[in-house]
């Protein structure tokens, strides 16, 4: 593992060359996607291999604090527009920019982060000593956890999706997979064309909790995070399958990648547990538990039949 923390002023531009940015349009991308790239100037010698950790520290006169989070995408190397002598070019991927007045405060890093001179943190890369990068995870992660969460973001109380920002770098683009499966729109294009029920096991939750379970059902992402970059665009209908919230926890159990529908269906045939109940489709024939389900509610609408034999 390595770090390095990039200083940046907010009077500035963020990043450098062509693909210079404007921050909040940065911040919003990553919010929308999981992820924005950028190029910055970093210095000569400056250690920065692929996939270190990146931590984009804010400072000058608008005030001083951590904002956001990323990984070096592309080691450092010269630019075709920038003269070597005034730096090289690295690719930075951020999977986290606070918005500009919500950064963790430098006085609380000074505090948790001692082992770092936060006062001498330079825009081309200023390398984490290794005693202070677990110090500096933890910081960040426990004030990430500490700020009220949006409401609208359902990662917050999912355990299937990890705090953005806050994991290990081999895990990142992972978390963007995962964001896939929490942005609202394509959520809902993806059930809108696909349907409510489970993907790998054909349960829906209307069927297993009546009226409360109406529409409900989580959708998984299922392009393999191996094949994501920057760059990536969602599709809704293609990428995304609605699953049953056990379904979906089985399938990020899969190691590098989850596990596909197809893979949890064939867990659920092999296994000896008990079948879930599948929703009818019409035309098939309904299992005992259905027919029990539909007598029981017949009996509760007219009372003039039996009641069931209970043993
Ligand atoms: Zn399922
Ligand atoms: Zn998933």
């Amino acid at each position: 593992m390595a770090a390095v923390v990039l200083g940046w002023n907010p009077a500035t531009a963020f990043g450098a060359g062509p693909g210079r940015a404007d921050y909040a349009m940065a911040a919003a991308t990553v919010d929308r996607t999981g992820l924005f790239g950028i190029r910055w100037r970093v210095g000569r010698g400056q250690q920065m291999a692929r996939g270190t950790d990146v931590w984009l520290f804010a400072q000058g006169r608008h005030g001083r604090g951590l904002l956001g989070h990323g990984v070096v995408a592309a080691a450092p190397q010269p630019g075709a527009a920038l003269p070597a002598r005034l730096g090289l070019l690295a690719g930075v991927v951020f999977d986290l920019l606070l918005p500009p007045g919500d950064a963790l405060p430098a006085e609380v890093l000074q505090e948790s982060v001692p082992d770092l001179n936060w006062n001498a943190v330079r825009s081309t890369g200023t390398v984490v000593p290794p005693a202070a990068e677990g110090q500096l995870r933890a910081a960040w992660t426990s004030y990430l956890r500490s700020r009220p969460v949006p409401e609208d973001w359902l990662g917050a109380v999912d355990p299937t999706i990890p705090l953005p920002g806050s994991l290990p770098q081999d895990t990142l683009r992972e978390v963007a997979v995962n964001r896939c499966e929490h942005d609202p729109d394509g959520v809902q294009r993806c059930v809108a064309f696909h349907g409510t029920s489970c993907a790998a096991c054909g349960l829906s939750m209307e069927q297993m909790y009546g009226p409360a379970g109406a529409s409900f059902i989580q959708v998984h992402h299922i392009v393999p995070p191996s094949a994501i970059s920057p760059d990536y665009v969602l599709d809704p209908v293609a990428d995304l399958v609605p699953m049953c919230p056990n379904c979906h926890a089985m399938a990020h159990r899969g190691s590098p990648d989850a596990y596909t529908p197809a893979e949890v269906r064939r867990m659920l045939a092999s296994a000896a547990g008990p079948r879930p109940v599948r929703t009818s489709i019409p035309g098939t024939i309904p299992s005992p538990e259905q027919l029990n389900a539909q007598e029981d509610a017949a009996r509760l609408r007219d009372t003039s039949l039996p009641p069931r034999d209970t043993q």
